[in-house]
């Protein structure tokens, strides 16, 4: 490219740059598992959203398999014209009793269940107030839909209720939205509160468990079950693609709900269907989660371990390196650091001692922090060896710069 026009392009760059918010890939090789190998090493994998391990399951490839071997690798439409299989129907059917709704839909990603979700049911004459810390595509969602977005203080119930007290009667629907594991956080949302307010405000909820589901609630259905939930009206949201070690999304709740998102969600109309393979493995996960409660119970086992291992540590540390760890009621556990830089050098250092863990950062989340993921298939030694590790960290203190 050599048209000025894209000159800019540079500049931004160098921008990113001097922010230490550049990113890149980096390649992890091997069977998904808690570990795998990077740059040649053998690496224990913090870092995968692949709760219950079942992402290397033979029991999930051996459905693929048989998928692809009866239906091909495509799907080949969109579900509404070649694309429907009797295992997508299959799927939903699962979902639907697992949560223990009425219908439910799934799409080829979770942001695509957000995006088309939200921008189905609001338009420009509603309202959607949207919890601070939620995921990227739900804010996207927000705001393909054309209505007015505002957020509450992460958490807030006070301050979602000054909001619908104030706007509420303003605004034809209303639709209130949240993440119910936090991502990058990892603690949980009011839910019972939320829903109470919107019982008094005449809103919709919705909820986006792509990180509670599988894992919370005493059958892995998710947040709404564990809090519950399950009997309030509420649109929830999921994702194939973390616990269930698959690829795609879902939206689950009333008939009429999935009835109207499949006449008007765009990106389910327009896209083409769940490939074959990933539907047959989601199958299969949902299966193995409702019938093998024991791989949930060693996956709070471990988060237990590490929880308690890094409050002593952190309570411990005599350096600054490590500000807090972060209140967390799941696999999700982050410890907060100070800057950028330090969590790109901790990043890195952790990576050289055979350990991946998230460096996240601005404008990901408000403040830097190394993001840990507990999985059910990592050894009580993996988590041992990390604590060892970050405690060295500590010692060692921050980097000159
Ligand atoms: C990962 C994630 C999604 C997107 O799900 P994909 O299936 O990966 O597209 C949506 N919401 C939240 C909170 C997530 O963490």
């Amino acid at each position: 490219m050599s048209s000025a026009a894209y000159d800019w392009l540079h500049q931004s760059l160098n921008t990113i740059h001097k922010a230490h918010w550049h990113r890149s890939v980096r390649s992890l090789d091997g069977m998904a598992g808690p570990v795998m190998t990077c740059d040649g090493k053998p690496v224990v994998n913090f870092a995968s959203n692949d709760y219950l391990g079942l992402a290397g399951d033979p029991r999930l490839a051996a459905a693929a398999i048989a998928a692809i071997q009866t239906y091909g690798t495509g799907s080949t439409g969109s579900r509404l014209l070649s694309g429907h299989r009797d295992l997508h129907r299959q799927l939903e059917q699962a979902i639907t009793n697992w949560k223990g709704t009425e219908d439910a839909i799934v799409f080829s990603s979770g942001y695509l269940a957000n995006i088309g979700t939200i921008s189905a049911l609001m338009g420009s004459r509603d309202l959607i107030l949207a919890d601070q810390y939620n995921h990227s595509s739900l804010i996207s969602g927000a705001k393909l839909s054309g209505a007015t977005v505002q957020t509450y203080q992460h958490g807030d119930v006070a301050d979602l209720q000054r909001q619908l007290e104030q706007q509420r009667s303003r605004y034809r629907r209303c639709l209130i939205v949240t993440d119910s594991v936090f991502s990058m956080d990892g603690d949980l949302c009011p839910l019972p509160e939320i829903l109470d307010l919107a019982d008094h405000y005449d809103c919709m909820v919705m909820v986006d468990e792509a990180h509670g589901t599988g894992i919370l609630g005493t059958n892995g259905s998710g947040a709404v079950e564990y809090l519950g939930c399950r009997d309030r009206p509420l649109i929830q949201m999921g994702t194939l693609s973390k616990a269930l070690g698959s690829l795609g999304g879902y939206v689950t709740g009333a008939a009429h709900l999935i009835d109207y998102l499949r006449n008007r969600a765009p990106s389910w109309i327009y896209t083409t269907g769940l490939t074959p393979a990933d539907t047959a493995a989601a199958l299969a996960a949902i299966h193995i989660v409702q019938t093998e409660p024991q791989r949930r119970d060693r996956l709070w086992q471990n988060v237990r371990q590490l929880q308690r291992s890094l409050q002593t540590l952190i309570a411990e540390s005599t350096t600054n390196c490590f500000t807090s760890l972060l209140p967390s009621d799941s696999p999700i556990l982050c410890i907060e650091v100070p800057d950028a830089a330090t969590v790109m050098h901790l990043g890195q250092r952790l990576t050289g001692s055979g350990f991946l863990v998230s460096a996240v950062r601005p404008p990901t989340v408000p403040t830097s922090r190394l993001r840990l993921t507990v999985m059910a298939t990592h050894e009580p030694s993996h988590i041992q060896q990390l604590v060892e590790v970050l405690g060295r960290l500590a010692i060692a203190g921050l980097p000159a710069t």
